[in-house]
């Protein structure tokens, strides 16, 4: 009697472990891959088979396989192994990374959405071949349904005038099948495009060349895109899309966010019409599910989607970009805490296929694998029709308060604002927000307390109301006065985007638009806001990070960044990353069209190293200096990290637990293999929805050996432990 091992799609106590199930003989086709429903406890739930074994000594006690899902394995060789890999990388469940891979969660069976079909019979072919001139209109339908290869719907037989009533009849007679159909949702189905073709720059056919090299060789190699803002990086990823089509391969385009991303989208509809689906967050758990179903069947060839569609099955995956690689958004932030970009390069390699990694601002740990020569990279240095990057003006306001200005605009951001309102030309002001409230800096001469072990700043906390660094877990007195310069105007950072918002207002002529989280939530919302704003109705459109973000307006000259270093003191090595990436971004949306644009970045740090050569647009000195830093601080690229965070609703006990923890770290094989145990420290936000959180950091060159330890401790299978490999923020 044959037996399957099946990993339950269930968060389920014991989530490691997997169940043993008796095969029905019909079912006895049943192997590794297949999803399948058992019964567990007292629930019918979904399973995955993860191998054939040989059946036990206690037979009797087994249940047997229920269902079967589908009618082939879910999972493929490719799938399986990525599955595999996930598991152990990020610490989860074999079941919790099979999961990610299955449209719908937990549901047993996913909803189909479907409509009555119906085809002609034998029957009905004889009948028509006979002919009867009495039943014209039964004859029509029988010649409409013999020449047609599908089912045809009722819908699209009546829009060739064939009624239900002679359908019912035909049914009757049996000289037509009636079965159900599978709708397709698609949000996305009836937005067209327009093309233009355009004659690549040689960097561009450069880059094209390259990567359909790797394409027909089927190898699977990894490049970086590395383009300036405006490059035509889209353009390239167009063409070799279709040069994977033609080599009958499909592909998978990842973006941040569907919503910000409506041009590209737009553009491969415009290019490939009905071989796209579109999978966005926003999607319900069915479409999603005939999204990916039109993957699987090869109906669609290219899958345009965000983080999750990385999971798609596809029969024949032959490329995968991911625009905007350096995005935060292709972290998952909960259990399993996967990096798209990871299961993509994994995919690829197991799928023999290529990955383009594209950005203006690459990730510094994608850029030094590019320097070491495990990516190759292209670059594109010029916007294809030669339009000058605009120019940067950096504006000290430290300078302003020392002239008495104590308003949130500086006196040449205010001049600007207004030159542009007599012309037909507009504005995007951006709102750093990011970062706020948690620094302490001085208005007078930019002072921020930073930790000297560190080299990052120290935290406000309001409870002790003193500083903290969250690295080392040393603590400050919040400081009465500058200590650089004795100024008194030393407090935490919080205030002004209120106060921005009313400055603009009173701007004669300047007609603001908003777009924040609240006016974004809906499905299309922020393409809304965004073809309101290009509509030209407004002047100036004002918000926080999503303004600086993809979009291609050509009437955009000035483009004005307020605190841009707000979030240049977030207590993360990456802040100095962020930064720089917002305004790359920020600056590129300035001057796309004929006309040069112009971008004001107003700051307390005009001299610090991100400022300057965020202001010259210049990735290459950035990377290298943040490069320089993270090797001498030990930050990734050259060091993996692993966040380890306990929940408890009592605070000692969180304590005691994450103590534990440290405990169990701190050995003398760790020590030897140079891997650094540091915390706990309660998190940034200390206590979330009455639970208390306290961190530890693992820092090591290599970290497997410290996972596998964890993984097989007690600590695995503790529910309010989570494990976050490659941690986005360490706060
Ligand atoms: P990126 O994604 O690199 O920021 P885009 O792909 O959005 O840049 O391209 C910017 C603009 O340049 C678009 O309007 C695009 O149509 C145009 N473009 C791209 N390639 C070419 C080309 N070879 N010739 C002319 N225009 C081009
Ligand atoms: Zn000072
Ligand atoms: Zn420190």
């Amino acid at each position: 009697m044959l037996c399957v091992d099946v990993a339950i799609n269930l968060p389920i106590k014991n989530l490691f472990r997997q169940y043993t199930y008796m095969v029905p003989d019909e079912f006895s086709f049943l192997d590794v891959g297949w999803r399948c429903v058992v019964s567990f406890g007292n629930q019918i739930v979904e399973g995955f088979v993860v191998g054939r074994v040989p059946a036990p000594a206690a037979m009797d006690k087994l249940k047997p396989v229920q269902q079967v899902l589908g009618t082939e394995p879910w999972f493929d060789q490719e799938m399986l192994s990525t599955a595999k890999w996930l598991a152990e990388y990020y610490m989860c469940s074999l079941a919790e990374a099979m999961r990610l891979f299955v449209p719908g969660r937990t549901s047993v069976k996913m909803k189909e959405k479907t409509v009555l079909a119906y085809t002609i019979t034998e029957s009905g072919r004889s009948a028509l071949a006979e002919g009867d001139n009495r039943a014209k209109a039964q004859m029509l339908a029988l010649e409409i349904l013999a020449g047609s290869q599908t089912a045809l719907t009722a819908n699209e037989l009546a829009s060739k005038k064939v009624s239900q009533a002679i359908l019912r009849a035909l049914a009757e007679k049996g000289q037509v099948a009636v079965s159900e159909k599978r709708i397709l949702r698609d949000s996305y189905a009836n937005k067209v495009g327009t093309d233009e073709t355009l004659s690549l720059t040689d960097e561009q056919q450069h880059a094209v060349d390259r990567i359909t090299n790797s394409l027909t060789e089927r190898k699977a190699d990894i490049y970086l895109l590395r383009g300036i803002t405006g490059s035509g990086k889209t353009e390239v990823y167009l063409r070799v899309t279709a040069e994977a089509l033609q080599a009958n391969k499909q592909v998978l385009i990842l973006v941040p966010e569907i919503a910000l991303t409506a041009q590209l989208v737009d553009r491969f509809k415009a290019r490939f019409g009905g071989q796209i689906a579109v999978a966005h967050s926003k999607l319900s758990r069915n479409e999603r599910g005939d999204v990916w179903y039109r993957m699987r069947n090869g109906e669609a060839r290219i899958l345009i989607g965000v983080r999750s569609a990385v999971f798609a099955p596809f029969q024949n995956l032959g490329l995968i970009v991911i625009d905007e690689e350096h995005e935060t958004s292709y972290k998952q932030e909960e259990r399993p805490n996967y990096d798209a970009r990871m299961v993509a390069a994994q995919r690829c390699k197991n799928a023999k296929a290529v990955l383009v990694l594209g950005s203006a601002t690459p990730s510094l740990e994608t850029y030094y694998h590019a320097q070491k020569g495990d990516y190759q990279e292209l670059v594109l240095s010029k916007r294809p029709l030669g339009q000058p990057l605009p120019q940067v003006e950096i504006v000290d306001m430290r300078q302003e308060l020392a002239d008495k200005n104590y308003g949130v605009l500086s006196r040449k951001l205010k001049r600007e604002l207004q030159n542009l309102v007599q012309g037909d030309e507009q504005a995007i002001v951006l709102l750093n927000r990011r970062g706020y409230s948690t620094f302490v800096m001085c208005r007078d001469c930019g002072y921020t307390v930073v930790c000297d072990h560190c080299a990052v700043a120290m935290v406000y906390h309001t409870a002790g109301n003193n500083l903290r660094c969250h690295y080392c877990g040393k603590t400050l007195p919040v400081p009465q006065e500058c200590p650089q310069c004795h100024s008194k105007r030393i407090k935490y950072f919080g205030t002004g985007t209120q106060k921005a918002e009313e400055e603009l207002g009173t701007v004669e002529g300047l007609n603001p638009l908003r777009m924040d989280q609240d006016s974004t939530r809906a499905k299309f919302a922020h393409e809304e806001i965004m073809s309101e704003f290009k509509s030209g109705k407004y002047n100036a459109l004002v918000g926080t990070q999503m303004v600086a973000k993809g979009h291609d307006i050509p009437r955009v000259t000035l483009v004005g960044i307020l605190s841009a270093d707000s979030s240049l003191r977030l207590p993360d090595y990456r802040a100095g990353e962020r930064t720089f990436d917002l305004l790359t971004q920020a600056t590129g949306r300035a001057g796309r069209g004929s006309k040069p644009g112009k971008v004001i970045f107003q700051t307390y740090e005009a001299q610090s190293n991100v400022m300057q050569q965020a202001a010259k647009q210049d990735y290459k000195t950035f990377a290298a200096l943040e490069l320089q830093n993270r090797k001498e601080y030990r930050y990734p690229p050259f060091c993996q990290m692993l966040k380890l965070t306990v929940l408890d609703r009592d605070e000692q006990n969180g304590i005691n637990l994450a103590d534990r923890l440290v405990n169990f770290l701190r050995t003398k094989e760790n020590a030897e293999n140079n891997i650094e145990i540091m915390g706990p420290f309660p998190a940034l936000v200390g206590k979330v929805r009455d639970y208390y959180r306290f961190n530890v950091l693992v820092k090591g060159e290599d970290l497997s050996s410290v996972k596998a330890q964890i993984m097989q401790s007690e600590f695995k299978d503790l529910r309010n432990i989570y494990f976050d490999v490659d941690p986005a923020s360490i706060i």
